[in-house]
């Protein structure tokens, strides 16, 4: 690559949450961009949380680590030192103020993400950061591998080529293409760069089961059931799709699913089964009441899904023989599925895999073959639980390589 003279100090690739959190806090001087391959900033920040944005989670950073998996405990220094408590601070000094919601999810009071992405760019550009859109980094410079003299050469899209001291990579994962961040950056480090990478696969992601019987119970949601699949099990709030399940203990579960593999809904997670079967059946000769209506009052479960759980719904409880009893407890507590798929890249909220953590010097986010690279957010190999853990690791890798 025939680098041209145009030299900044600091260029990030990608315009989305780690790059723009990078931005905004990077105040050194000098000459710095930010390269954004889509036309807009931060769309998947948009998305985040329904648009209300889950920035972090309340409680303790110790207790982080578990939800990134078995490679919390290599990140444990960068959440540490910047935690969510600094998190909320330098959301607060950029005048966008954090609410804990009672789950323990942290949103901008004013629940709207784009406050939260309009205070982003304001701070980057007052740090001195120039944007350019509609243009990909297409090449990192084969011949100067980062050594901190000469900084590194990165080829664009639109033909030119720019010279940085410093290049950060906020590409993201592969999840939600529509967005921007389609995984393909990983091809460029691949080829350009000898660099190890996991595989990518979508993480959080709804699944599918063969002969759904809930479509039209579309919206339904469960505040507490565990759901197992190959030996993992997870807990807490659980949706219907029209085309399967969703909600946390789903999407948690979606990356151990696979096609062919049962999968086991409990929506009674602190009940035991041999007690809920004495409880209806002592129940059974003094009620009046229609077996949905029954189930649904005595279990605290949605109406409309109670009547999907006997054929005849409205038939009285005292009616309901002991081999249908048996039955119906079975169907709230072990119910099994046959998994047919997940929802893929399309509709994972986070991607696995990325550049593997052994390449990386994590107490700057270099790479360990090339100190002036350094690569955040989502192109990391590490995705965390739904929660605030995704985002909160944008902000702490970011703020770790500044
Ligand atoms: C629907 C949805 C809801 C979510 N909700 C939450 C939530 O509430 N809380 C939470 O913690 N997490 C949430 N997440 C996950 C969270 O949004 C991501 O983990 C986070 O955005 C990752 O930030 P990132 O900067 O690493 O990647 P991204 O935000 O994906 O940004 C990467 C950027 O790089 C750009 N790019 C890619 N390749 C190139 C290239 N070659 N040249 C130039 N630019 C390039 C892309 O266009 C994109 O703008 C959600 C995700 C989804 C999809």
């Amino acid at each position: 690559m025939n680098c041209s003279d145009t030299e900044y100090n600091c260029i990030i690739v990608g315009a989305g949450a780690a790059g723009l959190f990078y931005a905004a806090a990077d105040e050194t001087e000098g000459r710095k961009l930010i390269i954004e391959k889509t036309s807009r900033p931060g769309q998947k920040l948009l998305m985040s949380g329904n648009g209300m944005c889950n920035i972090t989670h309340g409680g303790s950073i110790k207790d982080f680590i578990a939800h990134y998996g078995d490679k919390g405990a290599k990140i444990r220094t960068c959440l540490y030192k910047h935690s969510n408590l600094e998190l909320m601070q330098f959301m607060e000094n950029a005048a966008v103020p954090l609410t804990e919601r009672p789950d323990g999810k942290l949103f901008p009071a004013s629940m709207r993400a784009a406050d939260v992405l309009d205070a982003l760019l304001a701070k980057a550009y007052r740090n001195g950061f120039a944007f350019l859109y509609d243009c990909a980094v297409t090449g990192i410079d084969e011949g100067s591998k980062g050594n901190a003299s000469d900084g590194v050469c990165i080829s664009l899209s639109d033909g030119r080529t720019l010279r940085t001291q410093k290049l950060v990579i906020a590409t993201g994962g592969a999840s939600y293409p529509a967005t921007g961040s389609d995984g393909s950056f990983m091809e460029v480090l691949k080829r350009d760069l000898d660099v190890k990478m996991t595989a990518l696969k979508p993480a959080l992601a709804p699944v599918f089961v063969e002969n759904y019987p809930y479509s039209n119970l579309s919206g339904i949601s469960f505040d507490d059931v565990t759901v197992s699949c190959g030996g993992h099990t997870e807990r807490g709030p659980m949706l219907l799709t029209h085309k399967g399940f969703s909600g946390p203990a789903m999407l948690h579960i979606s990356q151990y699913v696979k096609p062919g593999a049962q999968l086991t809904i409990n929506y009674l997670p602190d009940q035991n089964i041999a007690d809920v079967y004495r409880t209806i059946r002592d129940d059974q000769p003094a009620n009046s009441k229609g077996i949905a209506n029954y189930l649904a009052s005595e279990f605290d479960l949605p109406k409309a899904f109670a009547e999907k759980l006997f054929s005849v719904p409205s038939r009285k409880l005292s009616s309901i023989g002991h081999k249908e009893l048996e039955n119906i407890v079975h169907l709230m507590m072990d119910r099994k599925h046959t998994v047919s798929g997940t929802g893929g890249f399309k509709e994972a909220m986070v991607t696995a895999g990325g550049v593997s953590l052994e390449e990386m010097n994590l107490k700057n986010m270099s790479l360990i073959k090339y100190p002036c690279i350094h690569v955040i957010g989502e192109a990391l190999d590490i995705n965390g639980d739904t929660g605030g853990y995704n985002l909160q690791f944008a902000y702490s890798s970011a703020r770790t390589a500044v």
